[in-house]
């Protein structure tokens, strides 16, 4: 039995692929960080009641203490580091704890992995981290492993950070490290702040359905599952001290992704009140410094490890929105609605 140390397994990519992990090796057992932010949600936790390879753990990833207390009582082969802050507005308005986490708490996880030296045969550390770390495009191109960092947000600066850390513990010290870096996921269990699920849960609120500036931010799509599956993937046979970009070559203009959901909630959940779910969307004031385009060349994971997104945009966008109406009580409990 193998065990991997999965941080952040409460949030939105992190519960996925928990589950992932579980149900795709009956060997693997996972001891799962999380420190329960507004993000963290113990009702993801609490699916998994029961489950005997898998264990929780409350904490911080910035507790040096925890963590090397956790690394020698359970010898993971492996440490996955989804933990993060994660929400550009959010880093906008208060960038602190996107230090402590993103920048503070990788390094902390790291040093102690530096600590353990080769006490650990065949350890990997695999950081995910994201494509917005490579700032913003304009209409044409896309990101690759050798794009320049260029990140534009207090996120994604210090989710840059933290990928300059993990790159320089490999060159200083020999670190055994991975790092992918993704495009934008979307899919069940993901806190209803970021476009997707918020547009799903304003929709069935009656709520407006807020578009930035008029929706013509291009955003490259990944279900999540295909993002769970390229880490395991990387995490199995990925080269050490190697970078992998993740994406689905899935280019949507904001304002199409949340037509696309309007539409197919009035097929699938009409308004009560009659009216179509379109009706709802407000044009509000750009983010500061909201970046144009981003896009994924994927051809390096395609190429060096055969592995392929299984979802395209218009399935998982319609299984998307089926999980939040089915799931409309786990929104509701998450907003304390
Ligand atoms: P999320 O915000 O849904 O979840 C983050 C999780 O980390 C939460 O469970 C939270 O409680 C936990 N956490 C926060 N601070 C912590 C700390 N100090 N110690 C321990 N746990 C802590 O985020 P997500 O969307 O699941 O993203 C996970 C990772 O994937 C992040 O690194 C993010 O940059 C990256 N990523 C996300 C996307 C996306 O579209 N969501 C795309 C590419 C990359």
């Amino acid at each position: 039995m193998r065990t991997v140390l999965v941080t952040g397994a409460a949030g939105f990519i992190g519960f996925n692929f928990v589950r992932h992990l579980l149900g795709a090796d009956a060997d693997t057992r996972v001891v799962a960080l999380d420190k329960l932010t507004y993000a963290g949600n113990p009702r993801s936790i609490a699916l998994l009641d029961g489950e005997p390879r898998f264990r929780f753990v409350r904490g911080d990833i910035a507790d040096r203490e925890l963590v090397r207390a956790l690394l020698r009582e359970h010898r993971p082969a492996a440490l996955v580091n989804l933990a993060a802050e994660s929400h550009v507005d959010r880093s906008i308005v208060g960038p602190d704890d996107f230090i402590h986490t993103n920048v503070v708490g990788t390094f902390h996880l790291l040093d102690e992995v530096r600590r353990l030296g080769d006490t650990l045969p065949g350890f990997r550390f695999l950081h995910v981290s994201t494509d917005e770390v490579y700032g913003a495009l304009g209409p044409t191109g896309a990101f690759h492993e050798g794009s320049a960092y260029q990140p534009s947000s207090p996120y994604s600066a210090s989710k840059a950070a933290s990928d300059h850390l993990v790159r320089a513990y490999h060159h200083t010290y020999g670190a055994p490290v991975l790092t992918t870096n993704c495009s934008n996921n979307y899919g069940p269990f993901q806190y209803p702040e970021k476009l997707i699920p918020l547009t799903i849960a304003n929709a069935l609120a009656g709520q407006p359905l807020p578009v930035y500036g008029q929706g013509a931010n291009i955003r490259d799509w990944i279900y999540v599952e295909d993002h769970c599956r390229a880490v395991a993937c990387v995490l199995a046979r990925g080269r050490v001290g190697e970078t992998y970009v993740i994406g689905a070559r899935s280019e949507q203009r904001n304002i199409d992704v949340v037509r696309t959901i309007c539409a197919e909630l009035d097929r699938i959940a009409p308004r009560p009140g009659g009216g179509r779910y379109d009706e709802l969307i407000e044009f509000v004031t750009d983010r500061p410094g909201h970046d144009f385009r981003y896009a994924i060349d994927p051809s390096k994971i395609e190429r060096e490890l055969g592995w392929r997104p299984e979802v395209g945009f218009a399935d998982g966008i319609r299984r998307t929105i089926a999980w939040y109406v089915e799931n409309e009580a786990w929104t509701r409990a998450t907003l304390g609605r």
